[in-house]
């Protein structure tokens, strides 16, 4: 029987291990496939308090993984397939073996909305990218489409600038929901074409060449127009992981875990933080902060099942 197992290797999951490790809990952390969750897409993280000069993703992630081993959590690059919510012994099959636990802590994340249209998938990594900041440096003096009409969109649309010699933004509708701030930075960019009220229908390019076009339809005319970009970044949102969770624990209608205030699921010893619950803020810093709560309830919970 473990005290506590996290599942997650992100900013949350870390932090939670951290926690729990210096309670003297030995947490275990499941990370999947995927290390460092999303920060280990991003290349520069300046808004980490404690590291003024800034610090890449993936560094940011070593580091706290190696803090939370430090004081005594197992890391396992195991991926959870099938869990069984048992309260005071919560099951949990990965691809590689077996768990019981008395708590549990969710921090999965979020993955990037992909569009689902043709060409995105054979061009993915070679053309289609979630990441502007990982993938924009490839782009100097190409032409690159920016997908979605968020504050995601404008602001990888603004940054993308840094390199490509032209942004389309297109935009399903002919009103963006991003902020005032972010819209006036794109809008005021000479580089940044707007191409409103259009969907993407299709990411056009050979093995060769890559990526040579992106086909995009006037939803109010049904005109089709193909714009000949060298890539294409996609900033539509994200989609929690709550797959393994569905029909086992509260999710809202979008699919993100349903906690209180103290990070607490509906289900007793099941804890869960960082985006995997949090649709609003999305950062690094409260991801860690909602991980580290998360743990001290646990420790709190473990120590009232204990008596
Ligand atoms: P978001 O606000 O949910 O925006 C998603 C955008 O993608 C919307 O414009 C939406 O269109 C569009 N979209 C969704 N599904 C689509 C599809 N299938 N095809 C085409 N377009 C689609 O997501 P986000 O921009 O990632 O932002 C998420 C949160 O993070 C927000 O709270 C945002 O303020 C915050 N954020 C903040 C910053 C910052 O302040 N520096 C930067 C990035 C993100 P509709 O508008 O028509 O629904």
């Amino acid at each position: 029987m473990e005290n506590v197992i996290v599942i997650g290797g992100g900013p949350s999951g870390y932090t939670a291990a951290l926690y729990a490790a210096r309670a003297n809990l030995a947490p275990i952390v499941l990370t999947g496939r995927v290390l460092g969750g999303q920060l280990s897409l991003t290349s520069e993280i300046e808004n980490f308090p404690g590291f003024p000069g800034g610090l890449g993703g993936p560094d940011l992630m070593e580091r706290m993984r190696q803090q939370a081993e430090h004081f005594g959590a197992v890391v396992k690059y195991e991926e959870v397939m099938d869990i069984d919510f048992q309260p005071g012994a919560h099951h949990l099959v990965t691809d590689q073996g077996e768990y019981t636990t008395k708590a549990v802590i969710i921090s999965t994340g979020s993955s990037s909305r992909l569009l689902d249209v043709p060409g995105e998938e054979p061009f993915f990594g070679r053309g289609v990218s979630t990441c502007a900041t990982c993938d924009g440096a490839f782009y100097a003096n190409q032409k690159v489409v920016v997908v979605g009409g968020g504050d995601s969109a404008l602001e990888e649309g603004t940054f993308l600038t840094r390199f490509a010699s032209h942004v389309w933004i297109v935009h399903r509708r002919d009103e963006l929901r991003a902020s005032k701030i972010m819209q006036d930075r794109a809008l005021n960019n000479p580089k940044v074409e707007l191409v409103w009220n259009s969907k993407v229908q299709e990411v056009v390019g050979d093995k060769q060449a890559g990526v040579t076009g992106v086909r995009v339809e006037n939803v109010v005319t049904n005109e089709e127009t193909v714009l000949d970009a060298d890539g294409l970044f996609i900033a539509i949102g994200h989609i929690p992981n709550t797959k393994l969770f569905e029909g086992k624990i509260e999710l809202d209608e979008q699919g993100y875990i349903l906690t209180d205030r103290r990070q607490h699921t509906n289900v007793p010893g099941v804890f869960a933080g960082g985006d995997v619950q949090d649709h609003v803020f999305r950062q690094a810093i409260t991801a860690a902060g909602t991980g580290c709560a998360a743990a001290m309830e646990a420790e709190k919970y473990i120590a009232e099942l204990e008596g």
